[in-house]
Parts: structure tokens; sequence; C-alpha cells
């Protein structure tokens, strides 16, 4: 996902933490589903600002619904000026193995305190082809999945799943989603997605999810990965015009 901290390579401190400024978001508050000290994520992306994971276990201790409401009621009482609540964190949220729990609990306390307010949903897309999750995401007003890559090899270059994953699965997952958002990092330099025959691959799988939004960013400050280079602007602008093309809205949030 993009990252929701505030401090490079920082994890999220807390369960719930913030306010953190986010590009796409506006003011948001950052609910974290994961533990508080160690990243866990079924990606291991070669930007990722988190850094890199030091064991990949199931961590022993997700953060407990009940820690989760009691914390998310504490900061929702002081009417916080937020413009939404992003489920992100320290790696990949729909892992939590009570996750509609938590996201119901979430829906819930949002409509008690901050009616209005939005509750974003970041995700590598990994569990999308298991219904239980997908049940779960109703709960949220949007999630935005993950897709950086048009062909398999630029995928597992440039998002390193820990498991052995077909793009073909995350993309069929994601288009089971009614109204997901698509959020794709433009990269160059040892990894680069932003070639004619990648992106041409990257339109194939856009136009079979048919998200409500796509996404552009690029990098906002130097990655952990020093072979990545930052992708212009133009480039960016160039392939959203592509994209709504398709008659689909897409938002670039590009610095050069
Ligand atoms: S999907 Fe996981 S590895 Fe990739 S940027 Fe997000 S938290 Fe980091």
């Amino acid at each position: 996902m993009e990252p929701q901290h505030s401090a490079h390579s920082d994890l999220a401190p807390h369960t719930v933490y913030g306010p953190v400024p986010s590009r796409r978001y506006g003011v948001t508050l950052g609910i974290n589903l994961l533990p508080l000290a160690e990243k866990f994520c079924t990606f291991r992306c070669t930007y990722c600002q988190l850094g890199p994971e030091r064991h990949h276990h199931v961590p022993h201790e997700f953060p407990d619904v009940a820690i989760l409401e009691r914390e998310v009621t504490v900061a929702l009482a002081g009417k916080p000026a937020i413009d939404a609540l992003v489920v992100s964190g320290n790696g990949e949220p729909t892992l939590h193995p009570q996750l509609a729990e938590a996201l119901a609990t979430l829906a819930r306390l949002r409509d008690a305190h901050l009616p209005g307010r939005a509750i974003v949903l970041l995700t590598a897309g990994t569990e999308l082809h298991r219904p239980e999750v997908r049940e779960a995401l109703r709960h949220v007003d949007e999630v935005a999945v993950k897709l950086d890559a048009g062909t398999q090899a630029v995928f597992a270059q440039l998002d390193m799943p820990w498991q052995p994953l077909q793009l073909d699965t995350l993309t069929a997952g994601a288009a089971l989603l009614p109204e997901v958002a698509v959020q794709t990092i433009l990269v160059r330099g040892r990894v680069d997605n932003t070639t004619p025959v990648e992106v041409a691959a990257w339109l194939a799988r856009i136009q079979q999810i048919r998200p409500k939004r796509v996404d552009l960013y690029t990098l906002d400050r130097k990655p952990i990965d020093r072979a990545l280079e930052m992708v212009p602007q133009a480039v960016a602008r160039e392939i959203a015009a592509q994209v709504e093309a398709l008659g689909i809205a897409c938002r670039v949030f590009a610095g050069l």
C-alpha cells in the first residue's frame, strides 16, 4: 500500500495513530490491524517504506477487537479534524483473523462519532479471492487495491509476493469487488512498469477490473531500494490519459 505513516521506515506505533497527511485521502486517522512491533505482509514491495520484514511468520497476536474498539472510541470521541479513517498499518490488513468483526466495529464507531467520514482500506489484494474477506470489506466505504504491474515478471520483481501468486488471480479477485479503486505506483530503474508493453498489459487488467477510479502515484521520497528511480509527472499524466480513454477516472499524485 502507499504507506500512511508520517516518518520514513516507521512502523505504526499504535493500533490507532495520526492524524496522518495523505496525498490521496487528506488528513487521515490510521487504523493498524497488524501487530505494533513488526511488519506482516503478503508482499515485499521493493519501495515499501516500512522496511523489510525480519521474519515472515504469522504473528502471535493481532490487535484484539476489544482493544481496537477502545482505542477508536477514545480517538473519535475527541472529534478529530480528519477527512477519512484509513485501514492500512504495518502490512496487509485483510490478514486480521477477525476482519469482519473489526471492520464492523470501526463502521459502528464512525457512525456514532464522525458520521459521513469515509473508511478506506488499502490492500495488496492477495486475499480477495476469499469470499469471507470480500464479505468483510462491505463494511468499508472504499477498498483501494494495489495493482503495480501488467505482467507476471514485473509483478514478481516489484511486489515480490512471499507465496507464489499469479497476477491473474489477484486481478480476478479485485474484479469481484464492486466499486473498487486501484492504486498503482509508477517506478523506473531496476524495475520499470512504465514501458509500452507493461502499460498495455496493465491497462488490460484495469479493463478487467473496471474500477471506479485509478490512483497513479510516484515515489515521494528516496525508497529503501536505491536502484528505483522517480517517474516524471508527464509520464504519469500520459498513462492517466490512457486510463481515462477507457472511461475510467484517474488521479495522478506525482512530484516531478
Ligand atoms: S503491500 Fe506490503 S510490502 Fe507492499 S508497500 Fe504495502 S505494506 Fe509494504
